[in-house]
């Protein structure tokens, strides 16, 4: 892996540039200036049903009004499927994902029997070394990841700490779906992986997400990146940010008349600080910025605070 810092912002492009996308455009940005590195940008429209051309536009103008330029062209995942699904066949040619024959109603079974058993709903293997030839003849199949059954996957998480997770927790991923599309879980490891990413940083929904991409890294034999995934931002009664929080696209705050430095202003101190500093400027953010000052609970946001702020560009 590459000694210069290489971060990516991954947006998937199916609304517009919201505050949370923001702050991690600007987490990524301002690691990379920080550390004399870059941040690329990638596209991921792999669901085509749900991105649209102007989700597209409105994330780049977002980016670009809040001045997080990113270096090169932005690459644009669904264009790379071929490439996931060479690396999907590589692993099947290897053992380490097998053909999934399950059918619908075999696989609400095993839901039907998880939800039974109390426990969390998952693939139970059914297909895992069985022989394909046992399959009707032209049945659709997935093909599945075979994940490790037994000990633990730890991430050494940049803002989370130590997270282990117990393998038995986590199923046998599907790779590529019946159409031969490759799945989310496949093309981030892969994209990652061929953009020479060294740091992945993203919201903490996606925590358990880097517990399955380790099993694919490992399976591969690439290395991992570094994580850091940062708490998502709630509103100020605690619950999950919404529209009604203020939550608007970047595009809105850009129309109200806010200007982008007190923006970025007020977005890096939504889970990073640096003591009691309020007012940081662009220069200072990068001086000061480092993944182990984001904090582990979740930030909260504040119209006022926002509004105050800008008062002071
Ligand atoms: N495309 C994902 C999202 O918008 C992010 C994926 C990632 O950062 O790995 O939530």
């Amino acid at each position: 892996m590459s000694d210069q810092v290489i971060t990516r912002f991954a947006p998937s492009p199916t609304g517009y540039l919201h505050i949370g996308g923001a702050r991690t455009a600007l987490f990524n940005w301002l690691y990379a200036r920080a550390k004399g590195g870059k941040m690329l940008l990638r596209i991921e429209d792999t669901d085509q049903a749900r991105s649209t051309e102007g989700a597209i536009l409105a994330i780049l103008d977002g980016l670009r009004w809040l001045e997080l330029d990113w270096e090169g062209e932005p690459v644009y995942q669904f264009s790379r499927a071929e490439r996931h699904r060479e690396v999907a066949e590589q692993l099947l040619s290897e053992g380490k994902a097998y053909r999934c024959y399950a059918t619908k109603e075999e696989l609400e079974a095993m839901r039907e029997r998880a939800r039974e058993e109390g426990r969390a709903p998952g693939y139970d293997g059914l297909w895992r070394g069985r022989d394909p030839e046992e399959a009707p003849e032209g049945a659709p199949y997935v093909i599945r990841f075979m994940a490790p059954e037994d000990g633990e996957t730890v991430i050494e998480d940049q803002v989370q700490g130590r997270v282990t997770f117990a393998n038995k927790d986590l199923d046998d991923l599907v790779l590529l779906r019946s159409d031969g599309s490759p799945t989310y879980m496949l093309s981030v490891v892969v994209d990652d992986h061929d953009m020479g990413i060294t740091h992945v940083i993203r919201g903490d929904d996606h925590l358990t997400n880097a517990a399955r991409q380790s099993q694919i890294y490992a399976a591969l034999g690439w290395e991992r990146p570094v994580f850091a995934h940062v708490p998502l931002i709630h509103g100020p009664d605690g619950a999950k940010l919404s529209k009604r929080h203020g939550a608007l696209g970047v595009e809105a705050y850009r129309e109200m008349g806010y200007l982008p430095a007190a923006l970025r202003n007020y977005l890096v101190r939504l889970g990073w600080s640096h003591g009691d500093e309020e007012i940081i400027s662009t220069e200072q953010m990068i001086e000061w910025f480092d993944l182990d000052a984001i904090g582990r609970s979740a930030a909260r946001f504040d119209f006022a605070k926002l509004e105050n702020l800008n008062g002071h560009y």
